[in-house]
């Protein structure tokens, strides 16, 4: 019997050694990975790049402390600085503790002008973390049922509707911030209409609210440019990140720029493990790897293709299915629950996900190649297509 906590419904496999797209279990099987370890490992496993850094500075230096000047530190913290157009970085060790960050930013900042009950803007269908604040912010029943009490100073407002935020402003004087995934991941791979960011701008700053980015799924190269929000003419607040930032070493920053860069003063927020210089040299590197190797171009055209494949392959469904998606962020959306798609693919060696019980989810590799992906597409049609087959019937 397993001592670990039960808290993971996992699936029956136990994988060993990973090498790019590619995964081995322990009976050696190998399996094609289109998920990354959940938009983690946006390399591949084990890039021979990250792997000699991690080691070089696992000789040298693995941890000191916040009490003291940290080199690789300073240096993600220009890099993504320059990267986003932001101006501080904060780090920590997730994505609900980029989150939890920014929400205390968030508050604080009320507080400084005044507010006593600083509130939150946050979405339904939302996804923001496990944390007592970040499940309050997240928009799913099931995350928080069982909690309670949850956390007072959130309202819920739905995804890409900018009327519903006008309401809020119009009749609640307590709002200091809008959190919101740029584009949703677990809420079921949902992308906003072209003009939504530049209205939640232009909202936040007619009212003096931070417009908070979660870019903890979305960003890092993943839709093909660094940080999802590029692809609109907007600049966040905050912004936070996690998964694909250190490439499987747990590391997550909180960003912000603007009124937001300088609320934060020695003593408001500390992590003992955040930004140490291993999980930093990971992040360091993982920039080198994608900006280097070119492989937001790739995610594009990849992405594009495994888009357009699927709408051949599937053609004889299109009434039923949607299919979207941005670079490597891609959902297919089925009429009905498909959650059973994810074993059927690991019994073809596949690796998949289903999100919001409905949504194919595939967040595969940046550097995953068109043959792979061929692969990917053609077993997933073929397991939507018997699935829907069966389910008519
Ligand atoms: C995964 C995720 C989180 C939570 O990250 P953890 O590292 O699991 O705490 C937060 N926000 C978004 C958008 C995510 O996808």
């Amino acid at each position: 019997m397993s001592h670990l906590m039960n808290t993971y419904a996992r699936l029956p496999v136990t994988f060993v050694r990973g090498e790019g797209v590619w995964l081995w279990d322990d009976q050696g099987n190998r399996y094609l990975d289109a998920l990354s370890g959940i938009a983690v490992c946006g390399a591949g496993h084990c890039h021979p790049v990250l792997t000699k850094a991690l080691c070089e500075q696992a000789a040298t230096l693995i941890h000191t402390s916040n009490l003291y000047h940290i080199q690789n530190q300073e240096r993600l913290a220009d890099r993504l600085t320059s990267l986003s157009g932001l101006e501080k970085a904060f780090f920590c060790n997730s994505g609900a503790e980029s989150n939890e960050a920014a929400i205390k930013l968030a508050r604080l900042y009320g507080h400084n002008q005044g507010i006593d009950l600083p509130t939150i803007i946050v979405m339904e269908r939302s996804f923001h973390g496990r944390t007592m604040a970040t499940l309050t912010a997240t928009g799913n029943r099931k995350t928080q049922a069982g909690f309670e009490p949850l956390l007072t100073g959130f309202v819920r407002v739905p995804y890409d509707d900018l009327e519903a935020v006008n309401q809020v402003a119009a009749n609640n004087k307590e709002i200091v911030a809008v959190l919101l995934e740029t584009y949703q991941g677990e809420g079921g791979v949902n992308f906003p209409q072209a003009n939504y960011l530049q209205g939640l701008r232009k909202i936040c700053d007619q009212n003096g609210w931070l417009l908070m980015l979660d870019e903890v799924q979305c960003g890092l190269g993943r839709t093909g440019k660094w940080f999802a929000f590029q692809h609109s003419d907007i600049v966040p607040d905050v912004m936070t990140l996690a998964k694909g930032l250190g490439s499987g070493l747990p590391i997550g920053a909180c960003l912000a720029g603007g009124k937001a860069a300088e609320v934060f003063k020695p003593g408001n927020h500390a992590s003992t493990f955040g930004g140490n210089p291993l999980a930093c040299r990971a992040a360091l590197t993982t920039l080198d790897i994608i900006e280097q190797e070119g492989l937001m171009a790739n995610a594009v055209t990849i992405g594009n293709f495994m888009r357009e494949e699927f709408k051949q392959r599937l053609h004889a469904w299109q009434n039923v299915l949607k299919i979207r998606g941005q670079g490597m962020m891609i959902g297919v959306e089925l009429p009905i629950p498909c959650g059973e798609l994810v074993p059927e693919a690991l019994k073809r060696h596949l690796l998949i996900n289903v999100t919001s019980e409905k949504v194919v989810r595939l967040l595969p590799a940046l550097n995953m190649q068109k043959a792979e992906a061929e692969q990917v597409v053609h077993e997933v049609s073929a397991l939507i297509s018997w699935f829907l087959e069966n389910r008519e019937k």
